[in-house]
Order: C-alpha cells, then sequence, then structure tokens
C-alpha cells in the first residue's frame, strides 16, 4: 500500500516549519547520521500511531521569486491539492483569521481533499478558546496547538490519520513488476518509456491502469508482466510548479510508493546533481530496488575509461547504494536500452527473494567467526542466530545479547556478507537488532 501524502499549507509565519520539524523531527535525528543521504526540510517520513506518511512543508517551496504572497500561497495550496492525501492548513491563532487565510480556505474547499485545520501559537491553555474564531473558515474542528511546546500535536496528529485514505487494495497481481521512472526534468524519461515500450516482444495493453491521479501503463515482456506507474505524472509539463526542481521530488515520492524497482534516470552529459541524491534517498529509505540510468550517453564524449569514471561518479555520490546496478542508454539511438528490462527483472527478483534460515545462519555463523563483534566498553556482543522476517525489501531480524553493543559499521559488514553470499543486486536490505531473551 502506498504511503499517504501530507502536506502543510499556510501563510508564511504562522508556524509551518516549526510545526513540521516538530513532527518531522525526530526521525530527521534518527536517519541523518547515515552518511550520504541528502535530506531537506521541506519532506520527511514521519510516523505516528503506526502509520507511516510522507510529510511536506510547502511553504519551504519557491516558484516564481516574483510572485506577491497571496500568489505565492495559492500555488502552494494548489500543489497540495494535487499532491497531498491530507492538507494541513495551519493559521495563526494569535493574529485570528486573516483575509489570506480566508482566501486559502476558499481554494482549498474547492478541492475533494480533506482539510484539517491547525491553529496554531496557542500556547496557554487559556488561549484555547480562541480557537473558535476559526470556525468561521468552515472546516470541521479546528485544533488548538502550538508548535514550540508540542501542546495539541498528538489530537492533530490523530485527525490527521483519521483522514487517511481506508486500505486500498492491491492495484496489480503480485507477480507484476512495477517500475517507476525518476529523474529531474529533461533526463530522457519519456523518451526512454517510448523505446522501451517500442521494443520487439514488448506488448503494451490496450488499457491503460489508472489510480487517483496516476495513469499507468502495464505491458508484457518475455513472458513477464510489468506495469510504468504513473507515465503521466512523468510527462506531465507547463504547470506554473512543474519547473521548480524540489517538485518533481515530490511527485516522485508517490511513484516510486508504489513500485517495486526505481530507474534513477541520469544526464551522462550533466552528471549527478543534488537533486539526483535526494531522489536516490526516497528509494533508498522507501527499501525499493534501485537502478541508475545514464542516458544521453550517445551525447557523451568519451574515451575507454570515460564509464568506468561515471560509475565512480555515481559511487561516490550514491555511497550509501551501492548495491545498485548502473546501465549507460541512449533513448535517442536506442543504444542498450534493451538491457533495462531483463536487469529491472532481476533486481525484482532479487529485491523478493528469501533466504533459507539454515542457509541465512550458516553465513552469518562464518561472518561473525572470521570477524567477531568488536568489544564496545569491555562488552562483545553475540549475534546467536537472524532470521528474514520479509521481503520487498529483504528484512532481517538478528538475536542479540546486547543489542546497543554491536556498532552501525558491524551491521555493514553483516549486510556486505550477505550480499557476497546471496547477491541482493539491486535492493537494500534492512537489519534489526533484537535481544534475546
Ligand atoms: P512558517 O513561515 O509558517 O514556516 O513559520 P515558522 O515556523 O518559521 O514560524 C514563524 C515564527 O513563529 C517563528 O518565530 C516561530 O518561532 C514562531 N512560532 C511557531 N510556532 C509557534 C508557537 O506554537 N507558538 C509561538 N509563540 N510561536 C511560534
Ligand atoms: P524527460 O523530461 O525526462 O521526460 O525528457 P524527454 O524524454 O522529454 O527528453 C528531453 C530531451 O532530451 C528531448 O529533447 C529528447 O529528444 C532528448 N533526449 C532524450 N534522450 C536522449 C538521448 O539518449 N540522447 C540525446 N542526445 N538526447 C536525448
Amino acid at each position: 500500500m502506498s504511503m499517504p501524502v501530507v502536506a502543510i499549507v499556510g501563510r508564511p509565519n504562522v508556524g509551518k516549519s516549526t510545526l513540521f520539524n516538530r513532527i518531522a523531527g525526530q526521525r530527521i535525528a534518527i536517519v541523518e547520521d547515515k552518511p550520504g543521504i541528502t535530506r531537506d526540510r521541506i519532506y520527511s517520513r514521519s510516523d505516528w500511531s503506526g502509520r507511516a506518511f510522507h510529510l511536506i512543508d510547502t511553504g519551504g517551496l519557491e516558484f516564481n521569486k516574483k510572485d506577491e504572497v497571496v500568489e505565492h500561497i495559492r500555488h502552494q495550496a494548489e500543489l497540495a491539492i494535487e499532491e497531498a492525501d491530507v492538507i494541513l492548513f495551519v493559521v495563526d491563532g494569535k493574529e485570528g483569521v486573516t483575509a489570506t487565510d480566508e482566501e486559502v480556505g476558499r481554494l482549498l474547499h474547492r478541492s475533494n481533499k480533506p482539510v484539517v485545520l491547525a491553529v496554531n501559537k496557542l500556547d496557554h491553555i487559556k488561549h484555547e478558546d480562541h480557537v473558535y474564531d476559526f470556525y468561521r473558515l468552515g472546516f470541521e474542528e479546528p485544533i488548538a496547538i502550538s508548535s514550540l511546546h508540542g501542546s495539541g500535536t498528538g489530537d492533530l496528529l490523530d485527525a490527521v490519520i483519521r483522514c487517511f485514505p481506508e486500505g486500498e487494495e492491491e492495484e496489480y497481481d503480485t507477480d507484476t513488476i512495477r517500475v517507476s521512472i525518476i529523474g529531474r526534468p529533461n533526463v530522457g524519461k519519456s523518451s526512454l518509456v517510448n523505446r522501451i515500450l517500442g521494443e520487439q516482444r514488448v506488448i503494451v495493453s490496450s488499457v491503460a491502469g489508472t489510480t487517483r491521479d496516476a495513469i499507468d501503463t502495464p505491458f508484457s515482456h518475455d513472458d513477464q508482466d510489468y506495469v510504468i506507474v504513473d507515465t503521466a505524472g512523468m510527462r506531465k509539463r507547463g504547470k506554473v510548479y512543474e519547473s521548480t526542481e524540489k517538485y518533481s521530488v515530490i511527485r516522485a515520492l508517490k511513484a516510486i510508493e508504489r513500485s517495486d524497482v526505481v530507474l534513477i534516470v541520469l544526464d551522462g552529459v550533466e552528471g549527478v546533481t543534488e537533486q539526483d541524491k535526494r531522489v536516490a534517498g526516497i528509494a533508498h529509505e522507501g527499501g525499493r530496488g534501485a537502478i541508475f540510468v545514464v542516458n544521453k550517453w550517445d551525447a557523451v564524449e568519451k574515451d575507454d575509461k570515460t564509464m568506468k569514471r561515471f560509475s565512480e561518479e555515481i559511487r561516490e555520490a550514491f555511497g550509501f547504494m551501492d548495491y545498485a546496478p548502473v546501465l549507460f542508454t541512449s533513448a535517442k539511438t536506442g543504444q542498450r536500452v534493451n538491457r533495462v528490462l531483463p536487469v529491472v527483472k532481476e533486481v525484482a527478483e532479487q529485491h523478493a527473494m528469501r533466504v533459507s534460515t539454515s542457509v541465512l545462519n550458516q553465513v552469518l555463523q562464518d561472518a561473525t567467526m572470521s570477524t567477531p563483534p568488536p568489544s564496545v566498553k569491555g562488552k562483545r556482543a553475540r549475534i546467536q542466530y537472524g532470521t528474514q522476517v520479509s521481503v520487498k525489501p529483504p528484512t532481517f531480524v538478528l538475536f542479540v545479547n546486547d543489542p546497543e553493543s554491536v556498532h552501525f559499521s558491524y551491521t555493514r559488514y553483516l549486510e556486505n556478507q550477505l550480499r557476497e553470499a546471496f547477491g541482493f543486486i539491486g535492493t537494500p536490505i534492512r537489519m534489526m537488532l533484537r535481544k534475546k531473551k
């Protein structure tokens, strides 16, 4: 099931980014110590009561620098309406309802998206009746919060979660490989899709799949069913926010959520950019299979070392994703485009691979024998045994006498040993340490 997207909307200075940090803060602190993941303060994965969701602060998006404030907020709100499952509308409880709040409110009313109204900056109980003023905006039950102190945010998140779409049923058969094609504007995503679909023996279904705002393209090749998710979003053009770099990252969130394998398309001429790293980070954290496709290879001036150098650049830039294969293609000439589907299929298989407990424990035993966990403060961890608890991505639980004493670098070592033994090409691996009772 894909993860809901919650977008924070509101005038400048009402406290959107304070609220964003309050909700996302904990999570950011946890993941930021992993090297190589570029983080943006405008979106984050968060969870509440066991429900995970993406949180976006639209206040961090700039469209046209010349926009007046009202125009600016209108664009942010339009984007939220388009992309989010739930809109978190923040107003300033100290200031009361303003004309701009009313205008944003009207815009949100015209959409059919659920809206939760947060009346912020009510730092003291005695201010709480300020919320009544905000009933005027016409949304159900405004919720008094203080982003600064954290009060009310639990009730707020409860209300947000109640608005999530009910368990969507699986859209495709589990044997169908769901692929998304992600990358900055103009790297050649649509050209690549057209090439893939135009290949020999590719049979495109005459019926496009439609889900919410997305249009999918199902097809088959060599008896394998595939679907390219959100082909429409990929091709969409022209709206004011399309040109902003951050927007294409947000658009990519949902496509990545809905896929098994993500093709991260890079521009062979321009090289790797910060935005590419953000998108890759989302795929990695989301536990999706990933393949780097360096496109426009025809236009690159090359010698016999260029490919190697580009691969090294990728390994350096995406250090945390050394498992992802790299392909060099030209959507223009068709060069190596026929390699794409076989690699997608292989990665999808590895992403769904389950290894037997006995073989797994043999590998773990060998690994811990040849390099035992280093002792931390005089204590040495003992990995008792492990088991694979799920697939997509492969997830392992290792039972340890003292999980705290296992250093991050040691889990990394074990991960590499598993990769050496089983492959797991193109897929992240998750490892959880549990205390052996
Ligand atoms: P944004 O422009 O909507 O993202 O607003 P910010 O999060 O940057 O906040 C604007 C100002 O309001 C900052 O000075 C914050 O410290 C302050 N602020 C945010 N939330 C609260 C709150 O709950 N109570 C009070 N008293 N101030 C707040
Ligand atoms: P998208 O925005 O990522 O979907 O990119 P498009 O598929 O629309 O391509 C953007 C531009 O790059 C177009 O002018 C394409 O003709 C060109 N293009 C796409 N793939 C290649 C390629 O492999 N080589 C060259 N030289 N140009 C390409």
